[in-house]
Order: C-alpha cells, then structure tokens, then sequence
C-alpha cells in the first residue's frame, strides 16, 4: 500500500484479484517462488510527461499524460487512453492491471497497459481537440509502435481523436504503421464491428450467463448506464435479442423511456451532434430526465453499467435485487464496487465482471491488428461471428474454471484464475523478466 501510496483504484483492483487467487498458489507452488504475484502487480514501465497546448484565444494549458505499459509476456502492451479530468495514476494503473487479465481471457496474444490524460474534451472546440492529441503523441510516438505498445479509445477518446493521434503518429515517424493503433476509421485501417464490439460482447456474455440459467434476453427490461460508445452499442444488441432498454444516463441525469430507448434518435444526439443526454428528453414524447438522477432506481431485471468505475455501490446492488435485477453485465470497467459485488453474489443472481464481459473491444481491436499485418479487410458479419465466438469462449473458460476452483458460476473467481493461468504461465517460462 505505501509503495504505491493514494492510488485507491489500482489498490481495489488489485486486491479483487488477490482475493480469489488462493487455491491457485496452492496447486502451483512455482508461481510464489518465481514472485509472479509481486511482479505481476508492478508495471514494466510507466511513462508520465506534460502536454502544453493552446486553446482557441491563445491561452496556454498544461495537461498531464500517463501511459502505463504492465505486462508484455503475451504480446505488445494493449490498451486505450482516456481523456477525462478524473484521470490520475491510480486510474491509468487501475485499467492497465485489468487489461492484463482481460487480454489473456480473449485467447489471442496481446500484452496489457493503459494509458490517458486528465485533459477535459467537454466543451472543446474541434481544433483545440486536434491540438492537445497532436501535442500528446509528439511525445508518445517513442513509446509505442506495432510490435511494442497499441493504444485505443476509452472515456474521451473516440474515432475522431484516434484519427489525430494516428496523424501525428504517421506523420512524425514517416510511417504508415496501422497496427500502432486501433478504433481507426474504416477507411484509414480500422475493423468493422469495433465500434460496436464492446457493447456487443457485453450483451453475448450476457445471454451466455442467462443460457447457464436456462433463460433468456428475449422480453427482460433492461436499464444501460451511460449513453458512450459502450452504453450505446450494448442498448443496440440488447434491443435485437429481444430486450427493452428503458433508461440510460450521463454524468448530469438519467433518462427514461418506457417504449424503449429510441436508438437513431441518441446516436443523433450523442455520436453526430455531440450534445447531453438531457437532450433525448426535449425529443422523444414519453420520455423523462432526472437531473442528477441515480439510474440505479429504476427498476429493471437486467444491469449493464457502462459508465465508469464505482458507479453502482452497495445500496444501488440492494435496491437492484429487491426491485427484481436478476442480472448485471459490466460493459464498463470496475464499475460495481466491492460492497455491490457481495450483495449480487450473496443474492446468487448472475454477476459478469468487467475483465470478462467487456473483453470484446479490445479482442476485435486485436482483431483488427490481424487485418493489418495482413493488409486485410473482413467483412461486419465475419468479424461480429469471430467477436461472438471469442465470448462464448471466454464465458465457457470462465465458468469452467470457477467450477474446477470449487466456485461453479462465480465469474469473478473464474475470470481471475483463467487469466491469471495463462499470463503467470507465460512469465514463468520466460524466466525472470
Ligand atoms: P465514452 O466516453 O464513449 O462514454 C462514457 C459514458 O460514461 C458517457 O455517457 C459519460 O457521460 C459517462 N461517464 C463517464 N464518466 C462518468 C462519471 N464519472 N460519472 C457518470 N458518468 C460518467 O466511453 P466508453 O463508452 O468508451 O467507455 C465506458 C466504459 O467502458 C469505461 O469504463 C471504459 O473503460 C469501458 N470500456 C470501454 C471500451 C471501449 O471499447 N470503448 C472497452 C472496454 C471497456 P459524460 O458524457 O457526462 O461524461
């Protein structure tokens, strides 16, 4: 704790994983003497370094970057930036820890880091946007690279900031490297379907879960925290197996709309016009906006937060099950604090960890990185049937190693040991580095 003293999210997120990895250590000896745990919790490398940058009347700003490169044993470190004023260490180690386990669990060979600023998008012009990501990659370009280090979107950063740190990338090395980045446009090296694919891979985890339980999406209400690329393409998926998603929110309130979230009307909204989602509420006849309101109260059978961390705490998880929540996909990273995840496994409903049900946007990126060292381009329905297969896969590697570690159903144990396995395997047999 003093080592990495303040960092209260990278702390939480380390000690979830501890707490399962027991009978591990006691069935593999080698992990304790060869230290996995105690290097497997220290980055490889992390880079911190200042981004000035000049609004539009001149004015000089200085912003603080961070990548944190974690864990290299699988492949090149993997993992997007954020662009959110919340941004510290503590967050970028955070997500740059769980993007280790994450993935391992998608099966292909992708390293784990994470990276950001806590520079603040909102409210900013085009321009000033294309400034501050030309300023940020005038000193990351030495850090990254096809087979070293790939970033990719997170809070903040979409296509179009994915588009100006590429440009810059390109431009200072002389290079067209597409596999540096991922989320790129689809006619500058991007993938089909990675837009969509963590919202998508949430919902397919999901329906997997529901499977085990002999039910089903078809029919269940739904409430989607957030209305970002996640929430939005979650809302997409869930609609087209059946369900009916009616609320969703941002970080000043919550909407509700019982004939279901109208979707042309919030990627009108959010992805053209780049407005709040109070908007939606000023559009859509029936619909409802609580200002600050918690999205947590509106009762719903399925939960899939895709906002951001300690977003639903302990006495949201409670009034969820009391009103009938039966279960609860993360989309988002870390979003259901410690005392929210003992409350959904205490009341036995079916509980998918982030680091296992979000899983599918960063494997399609990888996935994309496949179409760029081949100079390929798949079609959208060949890679949604890869990202569909990858998470039936890790929902199966899941929950079969939570059985085989006497906790049968509990993904939290199942997707902590599975991709603890296969990244301690790999350092140990490249001995100590
Ligand atoms: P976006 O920036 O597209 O959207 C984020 C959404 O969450 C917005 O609606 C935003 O509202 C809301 N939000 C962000 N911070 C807060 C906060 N502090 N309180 C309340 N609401 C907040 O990001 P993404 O959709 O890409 O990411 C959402 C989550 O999914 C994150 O946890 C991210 O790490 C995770 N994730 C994303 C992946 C991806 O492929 N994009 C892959 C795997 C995980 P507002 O506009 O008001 O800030």
């Amino acid at each position: 704790l003093r080592r990495n003293a303040g960092e209260t999210e990278f702390h939480q997120a380390v000690r979830e994983v501890l707490e399962t990895l027991g009978p591990v250590l006691v069935k593999y000896p080698e992990f304790a003497e060869y230290k996995v745990i105690q290097r497997i919790c220290e980055p490889e490398r992390q880079i911190i370094f200042r981004v000035p940058w000049q609004d539009d009347q001149g004015r000089v700003h200085i912003n603080r970057a961070f990548r944190v490169e974690f864990n290299s044993a699988l492949g090149p470190y993997k993992g997007g930036m954020r662009f959110h004023p919340s941004v510290y260490l503590g967050i970028i180690k955070f997500l740059g820890f769980e993007q280790i386990f994450k993935n391992a669990l998608t099966g292909l060979p992708i390293g784990g880091g994470k990276g950001g600023s806590d520079f603040d998008p909102k409210g900013k012009s085009d321009s000033e946007i294309m400034r501050f990501c030309q300023s940020l990659m005038t000193e990351l370009y030495r850090h990254i690279g096809e087979h070293t280090d790939v970033p990719a979107g997170d809070i903040g950063v979409g296509q179009r900031e994915i588009g100006y740190l590429f440009g810059q990338y390109k431009r200072i090395t002389n290079r067209y490297e597409s596999g540096v980045f991922t989320g790129k446009g689809l006619n500058w090296g991007g993938s089909r379907a990675r837009t969509e694919a963590t919202g998508y891979g949430t919902v397919f985890f999901l329906d997997e879960m529901l499977k085990v339980r002999g039910d089903a999406l078809d029919g269940k209400t739904c409430v989607v925290s957030g209305s970002g690329n996640v929430a939005i393409y979650a809302t997409e998926k869930a609609t087209s197996l059946g369900a009916k998603v009616i609320a969703c929110s941002d970080s000043n309130g919550v909407i509700v709309d019982q004939d279901g979230i109208d979707l042309d009307l919030l990627k009108q909204i959010k992805e053209i016009e780049r407005r709040r989602v109070s908007a939606y509420a000023q559009q859509k006849k029936g619909a409802t906006y609580l200002e600050d309101g918690n999205i947590w109260t509106i009762p719903c059978q399925v939960a899939l937060p895709c906002a951001t961390q300690n977003e639903l705490t302990g006495k949201d998880a409670q009034l969820l099950v009391q009103q009938g929540c039966i279960a609860v996909a993360e989309g988002a990273n870390m979003p259901t604090t410690p005392e929210g995840i003992r409350v959904f496994q205490e009341a036995g409903i079916a509980y998918g960890p982030g680091k296992a049900a979000n899983a599918g946007g960063v494997a399609t990126s990888a996935l994309e990185m496949q179409q760029n060292a081949s100079r390929d381009s798949w079609t959208f329905d060949y890679t949604e049937q890869r990202l569909q297969e990858i998470m039936v896969n890790i929902h199966r590697n899941c929950y079969e190693t939570s059985a085989e570690f006497g906790a049968e159903g509990n993904y939290v144990v199942g997707a902590n040991i599975a991709g603890f396995l296969k990244v301690s395997q790999a350092m140990v047999a490249l001995g100590l580095i």
